[in-house]
């Protein structure tokens, strides 16, 4: 290759403009490379820049300043029995997670700290704890309008947990959001970043090393020269729907996903003969399915809305602790039932009361169930319970092969009475005694309002008398979490186990170092920032290459 054939070049080349982009830019930028950023759409940001732009940091410098310690020990406890609780063992050396899981969940807790000290230090992002010590007194606004009582990391209940607040992070008050101030960082640094810019293929010299990248520009297809090093931060293949179909298990109904969020790297991974990994994960949530007919991104339902309100799937049996963060509710929709051979919850109905729908209230995560006055579709409305289970199956019918030809069971109106009866009497008490509704600090933080007296804010007994109302609920993801497998420097390994020369990864297009788990509120954009910081440090210390 000559140079002149190329229309770009600079010792580093990133790909994809959100937070782990911008963070491996700004870092190598920092260290003192040329660097070029490339953004497949025509703006930048990817699904970073739709976020709350929250990263999820053990240890981070305002947690410690607010008297709290977090400990690597207790930290590393925590991560791992979340991300493998597969493998999980508390005595064992690496606490029973194979050897190079555990190294990227440690090189996350050592560096993930002093990467978002160094990006403020770069002038390039600003971050402030969540309250270490939540404050009733204080509930936070969100800028959706919800109301929370705190952020608690998600595995809150868990033994494993010592620091349930405070390590989640999130741009100081009276700063920019999270995307404006990494762009505004990387414009500081002299990053060019050029939109329209889609990496198709990788350049390999005859040594094999990683030069440079084939992009499309609209019509045209450009060449650039990597001297150091490529680094990709191209987020997730969630809207690639062959790749959905193909690896994610049961079955999926839309992501909030940029829509450049179509899975480049893998394809470019595997012509590289990178190993992979994680292909079956993704940050999950729920959706109304119906709201996925009209748009590829619907409304996700962070927490189910209300107290008289349950989910249960088509046999009238509730399967989940109503009030689960996300990622973990979202699993449920995949269970295999090996007896019935089915997905039995493929699709969820999320029941509530006339109480829970004419509310005014903007406390916990409302959305999506409409304000009183609003009108929405995806809402099923029946005068009382009877007739909510025909229209309900009416809907099934016309959704068709969209819910897989799911339809209620013949058992499902008898088992629904005795479901909701059971769950009253849970509400009465105030303890579920299936799931544990409403015990972990995480139920309570993100619930609705408390009505006068009830023992369990989180639930409370269904109205006698209908209009009863249901949701249609299904998985959809954030985005995927599966890739080309990392080591400790974001070095991209082959199928050999040697890195890949010249070729690093972070952020949702990776093998994600949280496997299974979703540790708290910013946990997937912690992990960007991370390894992107370390992708750009240790791509400033590659040799240069011959092309
Ligand atoms: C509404 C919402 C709220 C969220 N809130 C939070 C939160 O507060 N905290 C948190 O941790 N997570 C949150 N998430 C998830 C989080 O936004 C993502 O997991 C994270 O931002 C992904 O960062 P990334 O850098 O890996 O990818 P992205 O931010 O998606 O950036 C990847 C970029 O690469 C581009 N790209 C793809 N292929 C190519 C190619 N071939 N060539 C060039 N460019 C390419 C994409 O177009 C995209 O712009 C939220 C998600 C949503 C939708």
């Amino acid at each position: 290759m000559a140079e002149d054939i190329f229309d770009y070049s600079a010792d580093v080349l990133v790909v994809g403009t959100g937070a782990a982009g911008f963070s491996a830019a700004i870092t190598a930028a920092t260290e003192g490379a040329s660097v070029i950023m490339f953004e497949r759409n025509d703006g930048i940001g990817g699904t970073t820049g739709a976020s709350g732009g929250t990263a999820w940091i053990p240890n981070n410098a305002s947690l410690r300043a607010q008297g709290a310690e977090d400990p690597r020990d207790d930290a590393l406890r925590y991560m791992c029995r979340m991300a493998y609780p597969q493998y999980y063992c508390a005595d064992h050396p690496t606490l029973g997670l194979p050897e190079r899981a555990y190294e990227l969940i440690e090189t996350f807790y050592d560096n993930g700290y002093k990467a978002i000290d160094y990006l403020r230090e770069a002038g390039a992002l600003d971050l402030t704890a969540d309250r270490v010590a939540p404050d009733p007194d204080r509930p936070i606004v969100l800028p959706s309008g919800s109301i929370v009582k705190s952020f608690p990391d998600y595995g809150a209940a868990l033994a494993e947990e010592k620091v349930a607040h405070g390590r989640h992070v999130s741009p100081t008050p009276g700063t920019a959001s999270m995307i404006e101030q990494l762009a505004a960082g990387a414009e500081k640094h002299g990053i060019e970043v050029r939109t329209e810019h889609q990496a198709v293929a990788l350049l390999r010299n005859e040594a094999g090393e990683v030069v440079g990248l084939e992009l499309h520009n609209r019509t045209l297809t450009r060449l650039a020269h990597a001297h150091k090093a490529v680094i990709f931060a191209s987020g997730g293949y969630a809207h690639n729907a062959e790749l959905v179909r193909k690896n994610l298990p049961g079955r999926v109904f839309g992501s909030c996903s940029t829509l450049g969020a179509q899975g480049d790297f893998v394809r470019i991974g595997i012509e590289a003969d990178a190993q992979f990994a994680n292909m079956h994960n993704a940050w999950w949530k729920q959706v109304p399915v119906e709201a996925s007919l009209d748009s590829p991104s619907p409304p996700g339902i962070w927490v189910p809305w209300g107290d008289a309100m349950i989910q249960v799937n088509r046999y009238g049996q509730r399967v989940v602790n109503e009030k689960l963060p996300y990622h973990d509710r979202g699993q449920i929709h995949s269970v295999y039932d090996p007896s019935r051979r089915e997905y039995p919850n493929l699709v969820l109905f999320m029941i509530y009361d006339d109480a829970v729908a004419s509310s005014e209230s903007m406390e916990g995560m409302r959305r999506p169930v409409p304000m009183p006055d609003d009108d929405a579709d995806y809402v099923i409305r029946g005068d009382n319970w009877q007739d909510l289970a025909t229209r309900i199956d009416e809907h099934l019918e016309a959704l068709g092969e969209v819910v897989g030809g799911v339809r209620l069971d013949a058992s499902f109106s008898e088992n629904l009475a005795a479901t909701i009866e059971r769950f009253d009497g849970f509400a009465e008490t105030g303890k579920d005694l299936d799931f544990g509704r409403g015990e972990s600090v995480f139920d309570r933080a993100w619930n609705g309002p408390n009505r006068a007296g009830s023992p369990n804010p989180t639930m409370a007994p269904f109205a006698t008398e209908g209009p009863y109302y249901c949701i249609i609920v299904g998985a959809a993801t954030l985005d995927t979490n599966g890739g080309p497998v990392i080591n400790s420097r974001a070095q991209v390994l082959g199928t050999d186990g040697e890195p890949i020369p010249g070729l690093y990864g972070a952020g949702n297009c990776i093998a994600s170092p949280a496997g299974n788990g979703y540790w708290g509120p910013g946990a997937t954009i912690g992990l960007a920032l991370t390894y992107g910081h370390l992708a750009g440090r240790s791509a400033v210390a590659e040799p240069a290459k011959t092309i």
